[in-house]
């Protein structure tokens, strides 16, 4: 299974916000989406960093009510970590697990072409491993 076959089903919308807008426009399109993570992009659609749950209980903690006052650039990841549709979804899991984030954009020749999160790649490994059983289920009793 490849990022490919992710994008194929959920297909290449992505949620994202601008680094100006205030925290509370971030957090409402996070809980009108029903989503973890929103991808900071610029005018040109090019990554300027990434928002996700994790980074504004941080802020929270570090900035209790004056949160409410910073804009999405001041609390976004700056460095993002990004994969290509050709990358194998166990590779993107091993790399999620070891660098503690959820979500991974989807980059093909230079655009974001997606965004996989961990419950897709978790759904996808278990689809991934029905299907090894049931291959196998048949195999034995042929
Ligand atoms: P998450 O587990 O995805 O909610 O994010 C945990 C932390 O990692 C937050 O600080 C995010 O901004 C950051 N993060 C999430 N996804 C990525 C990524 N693809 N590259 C770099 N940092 C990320």
């Amino acid at each position: 299974m490849f990022v490919s076959d992710i994008l194929k089903v959920k297909g290449s919308d992505v949620v994202s916000i601008s680094s100006d807008e205030p925290v509370a426009a971030a957090i409402a399109v996070l809980c009108e989406k029903r989503i973890g993570a929103l991808l900071v992009l610029d005018s040109h659609d090019r990554i300027l960093g990434i928002l996700s749950e994790r980074d504004l209980v941080r802020a929270m903690n570090g900035f209790h009510d004056a949160v409410f006052s910073k804009r999405v650039g001041e609390l976004m990841t700056h460095r993002v970590v990004t994969c290509s549709p050709k990358d194998p979804v166990a590779a993107i899991m091993g790399m999620m697990t070891a660098q503690r984030f959820r979500h991974v954009p989807v980059m093909d020749e230079g655009r974001v072409v997606g965004i996989i999160s961990i419950g897709d790649v978790v759904k996808s490994r278990i689809e991934e491993a029905q299907a090894e059983v049931e291959a196998l289920r048949q195999y034995i009793t042929m």
